[in-house]
C-alpha cells in the first residue's frame, strides 16, 4: 500500500471519534483539522486552551463535526486525571475509534553528560508516560469500537540513536517499544490496531528549535504529510497493526 500517497475519500472517517494530544499547533494541529474535514468529529487535547480554540473555530467555519476540547497538561497529569478523560469521554461519546499519540516535547539538545534531570523528567513524562496512563485509560472505550486505531508518533531518531539528542531520542526509542508491545497483545484479541508514524523532518515549531539554521521552506509543511495519517486512521488500514511507518 502505498500509504504516502494515500488518497482518502470525502467521506473516509465519516462518524469516527477521534482524540488527537497536542491538537493546538504543528502536526496535531492540522491531524486535528484534516480528520474533521474528512467527517470525524475530533477531540482536542491539550494545554493550551486558547490555541485549542482557534483549532475548534477553525473546524467549525469549515463544516465539520463539533469538536470536543479537553483541557490537560501532560506533564502534570496523574492517572486518575486521565482516569476522569475516560469518564467524560464515555459520558460524552461512548466509545473512541482513533487516539493520535501527537504530543511531543524536545527537551534539551546536549551531550548526556550535561543533561539536566529536570529535562529528562518532563521529557519523559510527555512523551512516555503520558501516553502510556492515556492509553490504558482509554483501552475500555477504543476497546467499544468497530474497529480501532491507535497511533503513537515516533522519530527517526526513536530507531537510530544520535548524538546530543538526550531524553527525546530515548524516548522515542520507548514509543516504538510501547507500540510493538500493545499490538502483540491486542492482536487478535480485539479489534485495535496500535501502529507507530515517524512524520520525518515537518516545519514546526518543534523542528525550528532542534534545527535553528534550517531554512524551513526546504521542509514540508504538516499538511503535506496527512496522507499516512489519513491512512491509519481509516478503514482500509484495518489489517494493519505493530508497524512503524514513514510519513515520508
Ligand atoms: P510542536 O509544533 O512543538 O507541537 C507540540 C504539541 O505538543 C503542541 O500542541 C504542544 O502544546 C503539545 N504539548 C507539548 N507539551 C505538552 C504538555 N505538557 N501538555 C499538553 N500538550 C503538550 O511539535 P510538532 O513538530 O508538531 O511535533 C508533533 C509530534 O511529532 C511530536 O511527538 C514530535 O516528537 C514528532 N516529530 C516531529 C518532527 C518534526 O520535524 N516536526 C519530526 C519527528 C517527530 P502547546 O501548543 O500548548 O505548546
Amino acid at each position: 500500500m502505498d500509504f504516502k500517497n494515500f488518497v482518502a475519500p470525502k467521506d473516509h472517517l465519516k462518524g469516527k471519534i477521534i482524540a488527537v494530544t497536542g491538537a493546538s499547533d504543528g502536526i496535531g494541529a492540522i491531524a486535528s483539522t484534516t480528520f474533521a474535514s474528512y467527517g470525524a468529529t475530533v477531540i482536542l487535547v491539550g494545554r493550551t486552551v486558547s490555541k485549542l480554540e482557534k483549532i475548534y473555530d477553525a473546524i467549525k467555519l469549515s463544516g465539520g463535526a463539533t469538536p470536543g476540547i479537553y483541557p490537560i497538561c501532560l506533564e502534570g497529569a496523574s492517572e486518575q486525571d486521565y482516569q476522569d478523560m475516560h469518564d467524560r469521554f464515555e459520558e460524552t461519546f461512548g466509545r473512541i475509534d482513533g487516539l493520535l499519540h501527537n504530543a511531543g516535547v524536545l527537551g534539551q539538545r546536549t551531550p548526556i553528560a550535561n543533561y539536566k534531570m529536570e529535562s529528562w523528567k518532563t521529557v519523559m513524562q510527555v512523551n512516555v508516560s503520558s501516553p502510556f496512563m492515556l492509553t490504558k485509560a482509554l483501552l475500555p472505550l477504543l476497546g467499544k469500537s468497530e474497529n480501532a486505531s491507535i497511533v503513537f508518533t515516533t522519530s527517526g531518531v526513536g530507531r537510530i540513536g544520535k548524538a546530543y539528542w538526550g531524553a527525546y531520542s530515548i524516548s522515542k526509542f520507548a514509543t516504538e517499544g510501547f507500540s510493538q508491545v500493545l499490538a502483540s497483545e491486542l492482536e487478535g484479541t480485539s479489534n485495535i490496531r496500535v501502529n507507530c508514524i515517524n512524520p520525518g523532518p515537518v516545519r514546526t515549531r518543534m523542528r525550528a528549535a532542534a534545527f535553528p539554521a534550517e531554512n524551513p521552506i526546504t521542509i514540508k509543511t504538516p499538511e503535506e504529510i496527512m496522507p499516512s495519517y489519513l491512512y491509519l486512521m481509516g478503514n482500509k488500514s484495518i489489517a494493519v497493526s505493530g508497524f512503524s511507518l514513514d510519513a515520508q
